[in-house]
């Protein structure tokens, strides 16, 4: 049984005035984006906690902690680009990463090919995007904050 799925969650604040950006995209209209030490991408920040996951190489956090100021501000795709290396040079080839956002805003439906072409092209494997919100309900309902939510399949060579 060479196969092993992994998950990954990521939520951030919103905070005025900070730029949003998801999926590896900038939407420059938006009032408000998420709060981190990077970029906030949760949508690349959940895929690569899947990928980890899956490889068993622990989190994000052990891997690119805030203890590691070069990471400071970094994009998502670069996380997801150097997370992908890492899970191959651990022996795994990647089939795929379905990654779901969680929110009201951004609307990524009519930018969700471009998302999904930026994060496919980092992690060198199929990623899809999909969207939803919670109906008002919750810190991402409210506007308070983003979330993600991501699964992928490795299969270990
Ligand atoms: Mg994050």
């Amino acid at each position: 049984m060479n196969f092993r799925t992994g998950i990954g969650v990521d939520v951030h604040r919103l905070v005025a005035g900070r730029p949003m950006t998801v999926g590896g995209l900038f939407f420059p209209d938006e009032p408000a984006g998420p709060e981190g030490h990077s970029d906030g991408d949760v949508v690349a920040h959940a895929a690569c906690d899947a990928l980890l996951s899956a490889a068993g190489l622990g989190d994000l956090g052990s891997n690119y902690g805030t203890d590691q100021p070069q990471w400071a501000g970094s994009r998502g795709a670069a996380f997801l680009s150097e997370t992908a290396a890492r899970v191959r040079a651990a022996g795994f080839d990647i089939s795929n990463i379905a990654v779901q956002l969680v929110g009201n805003r951004p609307k990524i439906g009519a930018r969700r090919a471009e998302a999904e072409q930026i994060l496919s092209d980092a992690a060198g494997a199929d990623v899809s995007l999909a969207a939803t919100t919670t109906d008002g309900l919750g810190l991402t309902g409210r506007g308070e904050g983003i979330a993600a939510i991501a699964t992928c399949l490795v299969v270990r060579r």
